[in-house]
């Protein structure tokens, strides 16, 4: 909503030039007042050519498939977030690997199967429930994914 700077009535975008209530000349300070979700698209749109709205479907495939290796943060371009997911996962796979080969050295194989089919299970469990719940994360720009 637009409003006169010196008396503040109402105004429209015709009365840039002059308020219609008081005389003041260019009485609209603030344009940005109406900014919403569109604009902020228009404009990253307009700055970036190379700028597409990121596809849900393919982020809850990566997050699914490939949660563990954080394929989905990376997808939305959340590189800080992905590295910390990435570093938290092979911690959590050395403590399961170390706890169980170092009990047993002839289950290596088993040392390697299991926390990798645990992480792959919970990314799988957690894409679900994005899905069931129609969650939809936004990007690094703050657009919502379509
Ligand atoms: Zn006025």
């Amino acid at each position: 909503m637009l409003k006169c700077k010196n008396c503040g009535e109402r105004l429209t975008k015709f009365d840039k030039e002059m308020c219609p209530y008081c005389g003041t000349k260019n009485p609209i300070e603030n344009m940005k007042d109406s900014s919403d979700t569109t604009q902020t698209l228009d404009k990253i749109l307009s700055e970036d050519s190379n700028y597409s709205i990121k596809s849900y479907k393919l982020w809850l495939i990566l997050m699914m498939c490939l949660g563990m290796f954080s394929a989905d943060l990376f997808y939305l371009k959340k590189y800080k977030n992905a590295v910390i997911r990435l570093s938290m996962n092979i911690i959590i796979f050395l403590i399961f690997f170390l706890s169980i080969y170092l009990s047993n050295n002839s289950m290596i194989v088993l040392a390697i199967l299991l926390p990798i089919g645990f992480l792959f299970l919970f990314y799988l469990a957690l894409g679900l429930f994005f899905l069931v719940k129609n969650r939809h994360p936004k990007d690094s720009n703050g657009v919502y994914l379509k």
